[in-house]
């Protein structure tokens, strides 16, 4: 018999400790899973092998738990499953919308300061300013033979135009939402989708993640919503259904600013040290 339960998971990188953000998120996808009869997956996105750490996904393992929060198993870890991005990667490279480029971030961040005013991506990185056709496909394959360093990159315009119109539902936490979110995925530019020693990056991996493992619900930060209109058009490129999302807000340090790992927050390793309980940490993520 299949299970047609909602599936919701958590979807932490281990490259450093949990904080109350992620704690946050957790939480919500906890609850938003009891509420609606939903399984809770846990996965690790940790394809960033020069940042992620054993020792930080020990901690998530023992601060989830810590927290009350139980995930099925096996855990889905990123790593692992590079032969499923490949595969995707081949799908899209098989669409005429990826290619390689070999542009350093100096000779990226020198073309940008020669055009004032360039537009930048909604989290404030500026597009890839160099088109597509300004190199011949010839001299890209030469250069990738030669062993060049380079990264695979979406073309959006093109992969737009292929998947026409997007959107997708917004289910809104803690007061329902029932919204329909245009998506924009020229916003962002021809963002990098995998790299010479990677067959993937994040938006491609967390595609194909939430396709394989069944995923209906999406939960995570509001500082992840705009990325949604480049999962979208990844998705229609593949086939692949799209799930419900919810952005929820994010908490804020007493300046208002986002509570991230680079400002200090407290992690929940800290926290723990320092005698909070469960249900402190709790009301400190905002539940
Ligand atoms: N791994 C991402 C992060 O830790 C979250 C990915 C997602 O929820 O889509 O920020």
């Amino acid at each position: 018999m299949s299970d047609s339960r909602p599936v919701f998971r958590f979807a932490p990188s281990p490259n450093g400790l949990l904080h109350l953000g992620h704690a946050r998120s957790a939480l919500i996808n906890l609850e938003m899973a009891r509420r609606a009869g939903g399984r809770l997956l846990l996965r690790i996105e940790d394809i960033d092998a020069t940042r992620c750490r054993p020792e930080y996904e020990a901690a998530i393992y023992s601060d989830l738990s810590w927290l009350g929060i139980a995930w099925e198993e096996p855990v889905r870890r990123q790593s692992e499953h590079m032969a499923d991005y490949r595969a995707a990667l081949e799908k899209l490279a098989a669409l005429d919308v990826v290619y390689a480029s070999f542009e350093s971030r100096a000779d990226i961040r020198r073309a940008v300061e020669e055009e004032a005013g360039w537009p930048r991506d909604p989290d404030g990185a500026p597009l890839f300013p160099f088109p597509r056709t300004a190199m011949s496909e010839e001299e890209r394959a030469r250069r990738m033979q030669a062993g060049e360093p380079y990264a695979l990159r979406l073309d959006m315009a093109k992969a737009a135009a292929l998947a026409g119109p997007l959107s997708w539902r917004e289910i809104g936490w803690p007061e329902p939402i029932g919204e329909t979110v245009a998506a924009d995925p020229p916003a962002w530019g021809d963002v990098v989708i995998a790299r010479k020693e990677v067959p993937t990056s994040y938006h491609l991996a967390v595609v194909v993640d939430d396709a394989l493992q069944g995923v209906t619900h999406v939960v995570r930060g509001a500082d992840l919503k705009a990325a949604t209109s480049v999962h979208r058009v990844i998705q229609a490129l593949l086939g692949l259904p799209a799930p419900l999302y919810t952005h929820h807000a994010l908490l804020t340090d007493a300046d208002g600013r986002k509570l991230s790992k680079s400002l200090g927050s407290q992690s929940l390793q800290d926290l723990r040290a320092n005698g909070a309980t469960p249900e402190e940490v709790r009301r400190l993520a905002g539940l």
